[in-house]
Formats: structure tokens, sequence, C-alpha cells
């Protein structure tokens, strides 16, 4: 935990020092997926973002609480206050129980997520698992004069909030007035008193399918109201860290702080930290417009803006080589690079783990080399340290990858390097590319144990001199985009650059 680490946090538009309120215990929270719907690309980045920085707090010593909750209710089509819920909505569609459409894509989502080696949460919460904690957190909103309820509906009493100190805007700078001019008055917002108030509780109508008895008649939940509940209820009233996608910074996470203060009197998060989007070719990713895809599609390239396929370790290095909060513009380009570079860094993993590291008696190292895999480990850290620069990590990775194909290259002499050396070489290689960054090897996916397997009797045939079956396996692993390199001391094959 000796790890200077700056954030940037979005309610102070400036990175700061990250200082949490009670080290080495930390408690971030994200905003899981609505599960209406199978995870989109979009959403993959964000959770790889927070991943990332789960894992690095990890890495340096900290214990992360880390909750992601499952949006099962209340989250409106349209993002709105009126409207279908999305997942009762598919459940008529797809003429199944709503808690059917949940568990599906529920699944889909943890699947995906596995896919990509994104871990799992500590705790992950479902709306619908927390439904007494909210209904108690309306009644105490109305009890301090923050809320009303209008035709069995509850609403958060903005003027009231802001009146009683509030500052309702402030995470994503928007001006109140600003945001009562752009508000037009939609059907059945008659029931507020002022249109910026947002539903805490709604009444439900007859044909609503996902209902609960309440002081205020059968209804649901507002969508903000679940993350205020389920942030506070397991990381306590404030807490350290809070994430999720740029889009949700307003109304969503705006309704949260004012909802928590309104509960608490205290602001619930301390650093609010927001991933930006994906576009494609340069245009945002919609529906609507075509170019979204979905992670399976990806993976087996059957969509007409993919040339191929791209294995899920070659998004995530590729979603890695840019800084979260940049937009990330995807294209075939872009995807091939990462794959040759993820290949590259995959090999070095490969390589270091494997590597008989045996060093002649007698023999002195060189002091340099110590002195320069240091510095290299140092600006792992640093890049990590400012706000997560996994692109400047990656770059560092690469310098000591060069001394890892040096040293299996027989290029450097382990004599030389030192046995303290490399150690710190392997383990900064390999805790930052496997632990740090969540880059694992995708063996299967090549076929790599048949591929060992061919170098085996590769290795055969050259002592039995059968050389044009040798030429033959030389072929194969050639059309794999594999060259075997052929040492005298041994063989051993390798991507080609
Ligand atoms: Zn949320």
């Amino acid at each position: 935990m000796s790890q200077p680490v700056k954030l940037y946090n979005t309610l102070t538009r400036q990175k700061e020092p990250f200082e949490p309120i009670n080290p080495p215990y930390i408690g971030l929270y994200v905003c899981g997926p609505t599960v209406y719907n199978y995870v989109h690309l979009g959403n993959v980045r964000t959770f790889l973002t927070f991943d990332s920085l789960f894992r690095y707090l990890t890495y340096v010593g900290y214990k992360v609480r880390y909750v992601r909750n499952i949006t099962d209710v209340g989250h409106l089509v349209g993002d709105s206050d009126e409207g279908e819920d999305k997942i009762g909505r598919m459940a008529k569609l797809e003429k199944l129980e709503p808690m059917e459409i949940v568990q599906r894509y529920t699944n889909d989502f943890h699947q995906i997520m596995e896919i990509f080696n994104i871990l799992p949460p500590s705790v992950e919460p479902t709306a619908t698992g927390h439904m007494v904690e909210q209904i108690e957190a309306v009644k105490k909103l109305i009890n301090q004069g923050l809320a009303y309820e209008s035709n069995g509906s509850v609403y958060f009493d903005i003027s009231a909030y802001n009146k009683e100190g509030g500052n309702y805007g402030k995470l994503s700078g928007r001006i109140l007035e600003d945001l009562l001019n752009e508000t037009r008055e939609l059907d059945g917002q008659s029931e507020k008193r002022n249109p910026l108030d947002f539903a805490i509780w709604k009444n439900a109508s007859p044909e609503h399918i996902m209902r609960w008895p309440s002081p205020w008649g059968d209804g649901f939940p507002g969508w903000h109201l679940e993350c205020t509940c389920m942030s506070t209820k397991y990381l306590g009233s404030q807490f350290d860290i809070h994430g999720g996608g740029m889009d949700l910074k307003f109304p969503h996470h705006e309704c949260e702080i004012a909802q928590g203060n309104g509960l608490t009197g205290k602001d619930p998060v301390r650093y609010w930290m927001h991933s930006n989007m994906l576009t494609v070719n340069g245009q945002k990713m919609s529906k609507s417009l075509g170019n979204s895809f979905l992670p399976s599609e990806l993976f087996t390239g059957s969509h007409p803006l993919l040339e191929q396929a791209y294995s899920p370790m070659t998004v995530r290095f590729f979603m890695l080589q840019s800084h979260y909060r940049s937009t990330l513009d995807f294209s075939n380009e872009a995807l091939k690079a990462a794959h040759k570079g993820y290949k590259r860094l995959a090999n070095g993993l490969r390589i270091v783990k494997s590597m008989e590291f045996t060093i002649e008696e007698g023999s002195t190292p060189e002091e340099a080399h110590l002195t320069e895999i240091q510095k290299i480990r140092q600006g792992c850290f640093d890049a990590m340290n400012d706000d997560l620069n996994t692109a400047v990590t990656i770059a560092n990775l690469f310098n000591l990858l060069k001394k890892i194909n040096q040293l299996y290259m027989n290029q450097l002499l382990p004599s030389a390097v030192g046995r303290e050396a490399f150690n710190l070489l392997r383990d900064t290689f390999v805790g930052f590319t496997e632990d740090v960054l969540g880059l694992k090897e995708e063996r299967n996916e090549n076929g790599d144990a048949l591929i060992d397997g061919m170098l085996d009797l590769y290795k055969e045939y050259k002592v039995q001199k059968q050389y044009d079956k040798v030429d033959q396996i030389r072929a194969y692993f050639k059309a794999q985009g594999l060259v075997i390199k052929d040492m005298k001391h041994r063989i051993d094959w390798a991507y080609e650059e």
C-alpha cells in the first residue's frame, strides 16, 4: 500500500491522491447491468475498467470490498420516470416470467465476464432482493421532507433538497435553470411538483407485472434508489469509490448523491469515476446505426463490420491500450494490431514461466540489468498510480519483454543478468500482465497443446533424419502464424512477428 495512487474524481474534475476512509479497506461500488438483454461491448469496457481498478488496488495490498449490482427491476425504457420496465417489456414480448428474463441475461452476463477474465465482485446484490431497504428509504425521505407522494408514486423533491443545502447538479456540472429549460413536460409529469423531481417509488398500473405492496399501494422502486440502498448497505453511509459508465453520470449518479445526502446527511461517495464510450469507426455504437455488436459476434466474426474473429484476450488488450477516460474507437485495423501485441505478451508469459534459469557457478551479474529492471518495474507502478494508465503500463511490459526474448535467444546470458534481477523481471512481468491487467494465455483457442505435441514429433523426426516430415511440420506451423525456433540446444515455437 506504499503506492501513491491518484484517481480522476468526476466530482472535483481533477486527479486527486487517493486516500481511503479506512485503510487497508476500500469500498468500491459499480453500477451493474440491467439484465433484460445481452451485454454489449460498451458495457464490457466499463466493467473491464473497474476490473483493472479492483485488480490493481488488490495487487498493491488493499482489501477491497467490491459491490456490483444486478438491476432486475425499476429501470424503465428510455431511462425515464415513465413507461415500461425494461425487464417487464421483454417478459411480455417473450411470454416469460420476468424472473426468467432476469435469470437468462444474468447468466449470459456472468459468462461474458468470465470469458473476458473480469473478476466477480465481492457482493452482487439485486434490486428485487432489497425491496425492504428501498421502501424504508422512501419512508425516511418523506419524513425528512425531501420526498412527497402523488397518486401512489413518490418523488424526490429537488427544491426542498436544494433549500436544505443540497446541490443537485454538482457531479455532472449542470445548472438547475438550464436543466429546467431543457426539460420538456411529458405526459404524467403533472404528478411532479417540479419537472426535475425524480421517482423513488412508482405506482404500478394494473397491467404492470412487476409489483410489490407498499404504504403507497402496489408499485416498484425508482431505478436510482436501488444503488443508494445497496451501496450504503454493504459499504456504509460514506464509501471510497463509485464507478460506472459516462452515461450514468446524469441523472443516475446525480440522483444517488441527492438520495444519499437526504438519507444520511453525508455525501455518499468520495471518488466518482466514469469510463468513456466505445465508438465504431468513429461513430457512437448504437443498435439503430447497426454498428453495435455482441461479444459472441466478435468471437465468431459474424457481424458485417468485422473482417475476422477476435479472441477475448485480444479485445481485452485492445481496451487496455487506451485510457479509460478517452473514447475508444473500434476498428478492424486496431483490433488486428492488438492481436499481434497481445500474442507477443502471451508468448512472453509462456517463455518466462517455463524458463530454466541456470547460472554458472562463480559468475557475477552485471549491476546494470538489475537497475534497469527495477526502473521498468517502477514505471509499471507509476503508470497505474497515474489514474490507471494501462496503456503506459503495457509499454513498460514490452520493455521487459525485450529482455525476456533476449534471454530466450541467448543474446543475454543468465549469468550476466543474475538470479535477483531475473526473479524481479519474472515477478513484474507475470504480476502486471496476469494479475493487474488480467491478460492470460489463450491456450485452448490456439490449440497450443496440439502445437506442443507437434513439436515433440518434429524433434523425433529430426533425430530420425526424416526431413520431409520435418518440413511438413514447419509448414503446418507457418499456416498457424507460428515459427519453429530451431536452436542448437533446444527447439521451441513462437508467434510470428
Ligand atoms: Zn446504479
